[in-house]
């Protein structure tokens, strides 16, 4: 099996790190009722993708 030659020192590690970072989700509006929501996601307020009801949200 290949094997690392030397460990990586704190810095180096932590620098490779500095490219990871969290991504904003992507949002758009709802179509149906204009709520802003997840792109690819079903509308959370009214229940609709794709001008048809998915699911009748509680409350
Ligand atoms: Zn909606």
């Amino acid at each position: 099996m290949p094997h690392p030659k030397r460990k990586n020192s704190k810095s180096r590690r932590d620098k490779r790190r500095t490219h990871y970072k969290a991504s904003v989700p992507s949002m758009s509006t709802c179509s149906h009722c204009g709520e802003i929501k997840l792109a690819h996601r079903a509308c959370p307020s009214c229940g609709y993708y794709n001008e048809r009801s998915m699911f009748i949200p509680k409350g």
